[in-house]
Order: C-alpha cells, then sequence, then structure tokens
C-alpha cells in the first residue's frame, strides 16, 4: 500500500448512529415519580391511566424534576469522525468505549462534507450565521481534504510497514478519520445532549453546534423519540429544556 493514489480510501459524508439495546420507557419515568406519593407498587396505575400519566411525565418536565428520567439505559453505536467523538465525549453523564488505535490498524476512511453541508460563516463570534458554499467551494474543499487525507494515511502506512508501532504511527491521522464507539446514556442526560446539540430556533435555550454532531443528535433522537414517545412530546413541548 505504498502508492497513494492506488490506495484503498473511503471518503464519506454520513455518520451512522444504531440502536444496540435499550430498557428505556415511559413507564420508567412514571413508577420512578410515583413512589415519592404512592410506594411502590404503582406500574399497575400507569397502564390504567394513560392521560394521567402524560400529564405526570409533562409536570416532571416543565418543572424540571430531572431524576426520574435517570432510571433508563440506552446503548449505541456510533460511527463518525474523530472531530465529532471530541464534542461528544465531553458529555461526561454518557459512558464511552472507544476503537484503539494502540491494539488495531485504522481504517483509512475519512470524512469529506456533503454538498448539503453548508460552508461559509458570515458573522462575528456569537452571532453568526453559515451559508451553502458555491460548487467551487465544495471543489476546493473536496480536493484539499482527500488530498491530505492520502498523504496522512501514505504516512501512517509507510511507518507501520517500517515495522513502528501502531500508537506512534497514528500521530500522522486527521481528526476527520473516522472512529467508533459504544455509548450508553440515560434520557436525562440525553436531554442535555440533544438541547445542546441541535440547533433549534424554538427552543427556550437555542444552542448553535457544529452540524456534524447535530447529524449524530438527530439519529439518536429518532431512536429515543420511538422507545419513550410521551417523554419526547413533554421535552418537545417544554422549549426542549433538560429538567
Ligand atoms: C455550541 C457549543 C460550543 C462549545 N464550545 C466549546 C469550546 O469552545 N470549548 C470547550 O472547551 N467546550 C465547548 N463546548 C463544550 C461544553 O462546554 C460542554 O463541555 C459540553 O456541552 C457538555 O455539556 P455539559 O457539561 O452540560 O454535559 P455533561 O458533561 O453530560 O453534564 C450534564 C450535566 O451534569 C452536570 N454536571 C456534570 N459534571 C459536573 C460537574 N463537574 N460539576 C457540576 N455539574 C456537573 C451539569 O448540570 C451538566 O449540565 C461547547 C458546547 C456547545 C454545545
Amino acid at each position: 500500500m505504498a502508492d497513494g493514489e492506488a490506495m484503498d480510501i473511503e471518503f464519506r459524508s454520513d455518520v451512522v448512529v444504531e440502536l444496540i439495546k435499550s430498557a428505556a420507557s415511559d413507564a420508567d419515568v412514571l413508577w420512578a415519580a410515583r413512589v415519592s406519593t404512592k410506594g411502590e407498587n404503582s406500574l399497575a396505575e400507569i397502564e390504567a391511566d394513560p392521560e394521567r400519566s402524560k400529564g405526570l411525565i409533562n409536570f416532571l418536565m416543565r418543572d424540571r424534576h430531572g431524576t426520574p428520567f435517570e432510571h433508563s439505559s440506552m446503548t449505541f453505536y456510533v460511527k463518525a469522525p474523530i472531530f465529532v467523538f471530541r464534542e461528544q465525549m465531553r458529555h461526561r453523564t454518557f459512558s464511552f468505549n472507544e476503537e484503539s488505535g494502540r491494539y488495531r490498524r485504522l481504517e483509512p476512511v475519512f470524512y469529506v462534507p456533503g454538498p448539503d453541508r453548508k460552508l461559509v460563516q458570515e458573522g462575528r463570534p456569537g452571532k453568526y450565521v453559515f451559508v451553502d458554499g458555491t460548487p467551487e467551494q465544495h471543489k476546493i474543499v473536496t480536493a484539499a481534504m482527500e488530498e491530505s487525507y492520502r498523504q496522512a494515511y501514505r504516512a501512517y502506512t509507510e511507518m507501520l510497514d517500517a515495522g513502528i508501532a501502531r500508537e506512534v504511527a497514528r500521530s500522522v491521522l486527521p481528526v476527520g478519520l473516522y472512529s467508533s464507539m459504544y455509548l450508553t446514556c440515560n434520557a436525562r442526560a440525553l436531554m442535555n445532549f440533544l438541547s445542546l446539540r441541535i440547533k433549534r430556533e424554538d427552543a427556550t435555550f437555542p444552542s448553535f453546534p457544529q452540524r456534524e454532531i447535530e447529524m449524530v443528535a438527530e439519529l439518536m433522537e429518532e431512536e429515543w423519540a420511538k422507545l419513550m414517545p410521551l417523554t419526547h412530546a413533554a421535552f418537545e413541548a417544554n422549549g426542549r429544556v433538560c429538567p
């Protein structure tokens, strides 16, 4: 694999999110909340009165009684560029396990922004917008990234071929390299993440995340909404504020 042009490098513009396993439902929120007034045996009531259940979840969300939302667990597989993982791993209430660059040869899969990715930042810090790039700008970005990725991966393989340890050789690889990990979180941690990593003008506290972590967050939210529809609806109805 010495010749960069002949290297089997993959360029992609997407992220992958798969729900691997979960123990997460609206009922988990309800029994946790009702133990405070009903004692432990409150599961039967949840089935019996869905309207009250919806009202209780909405009350908990609105008044920011957050702990009942912690009795759930979702594990996701995520494949995304390393610069996304750097942001994702700032969320300390998640648990992470990522593939190792010390114990395995890293695959040549690199991120190149797709045609829909806005490329140009306008405005000043704290008050800016991103606007579309021209076709010419997209061409420049694609060519520059692909060339730079090829060069970097060629240097990496040259070092490995010369017997250098993977943990040393990996220094030359850029943050556009894809990595993969499992992450596990509860619904409260996820809501905090979604409130910060998805841009919504109608949110009580709008956030302005980088588009690529937003792509991960959007896919996680889709999976979560299917598992906990009442909780998700209450999150939306209350300005997407983490309780
Ligand atoms: C748009 C955007 C821009 C950003 N820019 C930068 C940047 O330029 N530089 C930078 O370094 N980071 C940046 N960040 C990261 C940011 O500072 C947070 O680290 C990240 O969003 C995680 O948020 P969190 O602490 O609420 O999440 P988590 O770590 O998941 O914590 C969840 C909640 O738990 C509580 N909590 C967790 N740990 C503690 C603790 N030690 N003490 C008290 N309470 C705790 C807090 O209530 C917290 O909100 C940015 C984030 C966003 C969304």
